[in-house]
C-alpha cells in the first residue's frame, strides 16, 4: 500500500516557476529604488524571544493575542516566529549600537512573515513583506520619503487602482488624552457596540475604528477624532508631511479613522489598498513609532518605516516575469560511451568558466531529444561531439563547422563578438 501524499500545511505555499521569477523581479527594483534612497539591507532572525513581540507590538494587538506562532527551545526559553519585522530591525538596531552610527539609519528587508490567520486568498500563514525603516531622525521629511518610496515601488510593479489614506495619531501624550475621551464615548454607547470593542475599551479604544459591526460603526460615526485633538507640534509636523508629499505629487486622502492595528505607532500612519484585490485590499502600510526603540530598552530613538505584502503586490501588479537568461551553448553527444560524456562535461565546464551560459542534456536522451531539448532552451549554438570531431551549429544564422572539441568555447566567443 503507498503512502499518503504530503501537502505543504495550511496557508503556506511553495514559490515556483513563473512566480520566481516575477519575485525576483519585484526583488530588484526594490533593492534599486531603495539602495539608491540610501538603504541598506537587513536580514533579522526567522524567531526572536517571544517577549520582543509582547512588548514591542504590544499585549492588545491581534498579531500578539492570537496570531503567533510559539514554541519553546529545549531550554524552556519561549520563541516566535516573527509575524512582522519593525520590532526584530529595533532590537537590531539596539544590539549592534547603530544609534552611533549617522541617523538616520535606513535598512531594508525582504523576509518571510508567519502569522496564524484563517487562510485565504491574499491571506496566508507564511508570506512575505517588502519593508523598509528609518530609524533616528523626526524629520517630517524622512515620513514623505518613506511614503514617496512605496508609492513608487507599487507603481514600478503595475499595482492598479492604489489608493493612499494617511492619517496622524500625534504623540504618545496628546494620544493618551484623547484615548479618555474616547473611551468615555465608547462607554457612553457600550451597548451599542461589537463584543470585541467592548471587550478591548480600556486595553485599545483606538481599534474601534477598525471594526466592521454595524452598532459599533454607528457609535464611531459621532466619535471624538484624534486629528481634532492633536497639540500645536504634532499638527505642524503632519502639516510638514502633506505638504511634501504634495511636492512630490503624491496623491492621498486624510482619514481620521485610519488607526493601524500595531501599538506602536505615534504620528503619521499610512496605508495603501487596491481595489484590483477582494476583501484583503491592504497591500501596505506604515507609520512612526517614536517610542518602540526605547521600549525595546534603547535610547529614546523616533523611527517610520513600512512593510507591503509581496504576494499583495504581485495579485494586484501587471509586473512581467523576468525573461529567462539565454542558453549560449548547448552541448550535444552523440553517442552514449563514458569518454565521449566526459568530454561533453568537460566542455561544458569550459564554456561556463568562459562566462557563456551553457547546459548539457543530463536525462540520456537521444541525439534527437537532446537537439529537440537545445531547441526547446532557444540555444544559440549548439556543440554536438561526434568520433573524433565535433561540429559546431550556429541555429540562429544557420550553417556548422567541424572542429576539435578544444576550440568550440574559442570559436563560440569570437562569434559572439562579431555579432
Ligand atoms: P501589517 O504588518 O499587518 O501592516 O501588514 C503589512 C502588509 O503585509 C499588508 O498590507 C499585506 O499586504 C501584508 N500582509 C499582512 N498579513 C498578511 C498575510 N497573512 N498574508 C499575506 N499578506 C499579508
Amino acid at each position: 500500500m503507498s503512502e499518503s501524499k504530503l501537502k505543504a500545511p495550511r496557508g503556506t505555499f511553495d514559490v515556483l516557476g513563473e512566480q520566481a521569477s516575477v519575485r525576483a523581479t519585484l526583488e530588484a527594483r526594490a533593492r534599486a529604488l531603495l539602495e539608491a534612497a540610501g538603504y541598506e539591507r537587513i536580514e533579522t532572525p526567522v524567531f526572536e524571544s517571544t517577549e520582543l513581540f509582547s512588548r514591542g507590538v504590544g499585549e492588545s494587538t491581534d498579531i500578539v493575542r492570537k496570531e503567533m506562532f510559539t514554541l519553546e527551545d529545549a531550554g524552556g526559553r519561549s520563541l516566535t516566529l516573527r509575524p512582522e519585522g519593525t520590532a526584530p530591525v529595533c532590537r537590531a538596531y539596539v544590539e549592534h549600537g547603530m544609534h552611533k552610527r549617522r541617523q538616520p539609519v535606513k535598512l531594508w528587508y525582504l523576509s518571510s512573515f508567519f502569522r496564524h490567520e484563517r487562510a485565504q486568498a491574499g491571506r496566508y500563514r507564511q508570506f512575505w513583506q517588502v519593508g523598509a525603516e528609518a530609524l533616528g531622525s523626526e524629520d517630517p521629511a524622512v515620513d514623505a520619503e518613506s511614503i514617496v518610496l512605496l508609492t513608487r515601488l507599487l507603481a514600478e510593479m503595475r499595482v492598479g487602482e492604489v489608493r493612499l489614506r494617511l492619517s496622524s495619531l500625534g504623540s504618545l501624550a496628546s494620544r493618551s488624552e484623547y484615548r479618555e475621551r474616547l473611551k468615555q464615548h465608547l462607554r457612553a454607547n457600550e451597548a451599542s457596540l461589537a463584543e470585541e470593542v467592548r471587550a478591548r475599551i480600556d486595553l485599545n479604544p483606538l481599534r474601534a475604528f477598525d471594526s466592521d459591526h454595524p452598532g459599533t460603526r454607528a457609535v464611531m460615526e459621532s466619535a471624538p477624532r484624534l486629528l481634532d485633538h492633536l497639540d500645536a507640534e504634532d499638527l505642524e509636523h503632519f502639516a510638514e508631511v502633506r505638504a511634501m508629499l504634495d511636492g512630490a505629487s503624491v496623491g492621498y486622502e486624510v482619514d481620521p479613522t485610519l488607526v493601524r492595528g500595531l501599538d506602536y505607532y505615534t504620528r503619521t500612519v499610512f496605508e495603501f489598498t487596491s481595489d484590483a484585490l477582494g476583501a484583503q485590499s491592504g497591500v501596505g502600510g506604515g507609520g512612526r513609532y517614536d517610542g518602540l526603540v526605547e521600549q525595546l530598552g534603547g535610547p529614546p530613538t523616533p523611527g517610520i518605516g513600512w512593510a507591503a505584502g509581496v504576494e499583495r503586490i504581485l495579485l494586484a501588479g501587471d509586473s512581467p516575469p523576468a525573461a529567462p537568461a539565454p542558453v549560449e551553448l548547448f552541448v550535444a553527444l552523440d553517442g552514449t560511451d563514458a569518454e565521449a560524456r566526459r568530454a561533453g562535461f568537460a566542455l561544458l565546464h569550459e564554456a561556463r568558466s568562459a562566462g557563456l551560459s551553457a547546459q548539457m542534456d543530463l536525462g540520456g536522451r537521444s541525439l534527437k531529444g537532446q537537439l529537440g531539448h537545445a531547441n526547446g532552451l532557444g540555444a544559440r549554438y549548439v556543440a554536438v561531439l561526434g568520433d573524433g570531431e565535433t561540429i559546431l551549429r550556429d541555429t540562429q544564422a544557420g550553417g556548422q563547422e567541424a572542429m576539435p572539441t578544444e576550440r568550440v568555447v574559442h570559436a563560440v566567443l569570437r562569434r559572439h563578438h562579431d555579432l
